[in-house]
């Protein structure tokens, strides 16, 4: 393979905006771990989406911990309405990418920053992990009794995806104030297929895969450098955890999600990492 290209569009942190999904119970159990982390080095382009008010939050975040107002149910229309006002959020940003990620995300905002600039902003892109090895199946209400079948694929929500704001515009029918929700309605899928039927069903652009985005729906301890990955995640089965591997930094028990020495990997100077002896 030749060299990778170089950036299409030089990048800074201010030209993106990543949007955390979280809920009220997760405040405490997830959000902290990442603000102590990746979001504590990225507090301008990060806007952190609940369903619930926390003073203790808003004294940490401000105006970046956004109050949806969205039902604490974990429901399609409680978790589309999260995702509408994401998005409306970042139109009424004058930001060039939006990213979307779960609450158990660890995203490397220079890793990102070097991907997103492969692309221009202006372009139709779409960017992330399909969840499935083959496109999801799934009908349109038409008419009262008219249905159709439309197969598409989506990136999973879980690994984060991001699109560029040239496609964000594009979706504006289908996905502005309010109408998210009814497109949600209309195919009776979750948030994240909804994003991939519009992008992909409807305005005919592809999904650009990458194999830096992670879920914890893969095997994370399989993930290899580290420093290169856009996100990660942590997760448990069949009360195994799973998550990447990082050693030398701290223990399970001080870590258990390991996103403290993935943090300490890629930022050394943090006050709180071990120093090097
Ligand atoms: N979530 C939410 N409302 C809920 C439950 C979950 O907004 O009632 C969010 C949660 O904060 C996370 C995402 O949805 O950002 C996915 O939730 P989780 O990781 O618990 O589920 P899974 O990854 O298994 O889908
Ligand atoms: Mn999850």
């Amino acid at each position: 393979r030749s060299a990778p290209p170089g950036p299409v569009e030089p990048l800074s942190p201010e030209d993106l905006f990543i949007a955390v999904k979280t809920t009220g119970r997760y405040h405490r159990q997830r959000l902290e771990l990442l603000l102590d982390t990746w979001i504590s080095r990225n507090m301008q382009q990060t806007f952190v989406f609940t369903d619930g008010e926390d003073e203790e939050l808003r004294k940490r975040m401000g105006d970046h911990l956004i109050n949806t107002n969205c039902s604490a149910a974990h429901n399609r229309q409680a978790l589309s309405c999260k995702m509408a006002l994401e998005y409306d959020t970042f139109i009424n940003s004058a930001k060039k990418w939006f990213c979307h990620v779960d609450d158990d995300n660890y995203v490397n905002v220079g890793s990102l920053l070097k991907l997103l600039s492969q692309f221009s902003h202006s372009q139709d892109v779409y960017l992330g992990r399909p969840s499935l090895e083959r496109p999801i199946e799934a009908t349109e209400k038409l008419g009262t009794a008219e249905m159709k079948q439309v197969s598409f694929w989506f990136a999973t929500g879980g690994a984060g995806f991001c699109l560029s704001r040239g496609l964000a515009l594009k979706m504006k029918p289908w996905a502005s104030e309010g109408s998210f929700m009814a497109t949600a309605d209309h195919i009776r899928l979750p948030d994240d297929c909804t994003v991939g039927y519009i992008v992909e069903a409807l305005l005919g652009v592809r999904l650009l895969r990458s194999a830096l985005f992670h879920s914890h729906l893969e095997n994370l301890g399989l993930v290899s450098d580290i420093h290169n990955q856009v996100t990660l995640s942590y997760g448990t089965v069949e009360n195994c955890r799973n998550t990447v591997n990082v050693n030398g930094l701290f223990s399970i028990n001080e870590d258990p999600t390991r996103f403290r020495s993935v943090h300490c990997l890629l930022y050394p100077d943090t006050a709180w990492c071990p120093r090097p002896r």
